[in-house]
């Protein structure tokens, strides 16, 4: 599988695990452990999970599919915004590490931006790295004027990447924020990457995937991770959705694919606001 570089030199699979609304009710969790692990030893190492999941429910479910084979996984999880103070971002770590089973995070976001300064939780950050407890940085949600202001603080230049809202939708950062990362050498990590299935009916994918004997789930992703600086993190409970996603990453694209992908979803022709889910 391809895989990308944080500035930091770690290498990850372009292709990873999302795991929004797991960890919810008790009837799913062992598919969900199950979906999570079969992801894994078919090489989507990448585990994207947050404070806020289920209340801590979906850290919980991640931990139990890691358990055992920790070192293989690159573990992402997110500190809220009530929680991001110097103070609170230590507290929620260490809460989400009990929860994940583990002695560190490979990379700790903010999970967007809230009334904290942005200081107060990079000096956390940097407490949290300094204690081994956590690996590298990032943010997600954060436009172009607040990257800028990432940057300018000190230690800033650390940021690994900014995990946003990306699918053939919802293409507003192509126009700034996707060059700005670019320049930057700094991924972007795209969440929502099949719109939470809702432009799997578009005519324009059906048309694609019948071309190419795929599913219009796998064009989604195809599409996202076309580019060398955007990960991808579908979020699948079921094992046919993770195998159906893990194919997607060996799918290649045509100009004619490109073309029709362009018309029927248009590229941004100005500036617009981050939008989040
Ligand atoms: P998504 O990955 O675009 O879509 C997930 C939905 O699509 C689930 O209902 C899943 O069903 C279904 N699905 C997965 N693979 C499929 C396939 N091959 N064919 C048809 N349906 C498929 O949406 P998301 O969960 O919002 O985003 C992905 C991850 O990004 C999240 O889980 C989370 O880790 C992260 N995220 C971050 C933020 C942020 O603010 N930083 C916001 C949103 C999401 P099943 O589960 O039934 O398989």
């Amino acid at each position: 599988m391809k895989s990308i570089a944080f500035p930091n030199g770690s290498s990850v699979p372009a292709l990873g695990q999302g795991t929004w609304y797991m960890g919810e009710a008790a009837s799913r969790r062992a598919d969900e452990v199950a979906a999570l692990r079969y992801g894994i030893d078919l090489g989507m190492t990448l585990i994207d999970t947050a404070e806020m999941y289920a209340d801590g429910g979906a850290e919980e479910v991640a931990g139990e599919a890691i358990a055992g084979c920790r070192d293989e996984v690159f573990l992402v999880s997110k500190v809220l915004p009530s929680n991001a103070s110097r103070k609170g971002t230590v507290a929620a770590c260490e809460a989400s590490l009990d929860r994940l089973g583990t002695d560190r995070i490979d990379l700790y976001l903010l999970h967007w931006r809230g009334g904290v300064p942005l200081s107060e939780t990079l000096q956390a950050f940097e407490t949290l790295m300094s204690a081994g407890k956590i690996r590298s940085w990032g943010v997600s949600n954060l436009d172009v004027a607040d990257m800028e202001k990432i940057i300018g603080l000190k230690g800033g230049d650390d940021c690994a990447t900014d995990q946003v809202l990306y699918n053939l939708s919802r293409r507003g950062i192509e126009f700034d924020l996707l060059p700005w990362c670019r320049k930057r050498g700094m991924p972007i990590m795209a969440y929502s990457p099949i719109e939470q299935g809702r432009i799997l009916r578009h005519p324009a994918l059906a048309k694609i995937a019948a071309r190419h004997g795929a599913t219009p789930a796998q064009i989604a992703l195809a599409w996202v991770l076309r580019d060398p600086h955007v990960l991808a993190i579908p979020k699948a409970g079921r094992r046919a959705h993770v195998a159906e996603n893990r194919a997607a990453a060996d799918l290649v694209l045509s100009p004619e694919d490109f073309h029709e992908l362009d018309a029927a979803f248009p590229p941004p022709k100005r500036s617009q606001p981050l939008e989040m889910l």
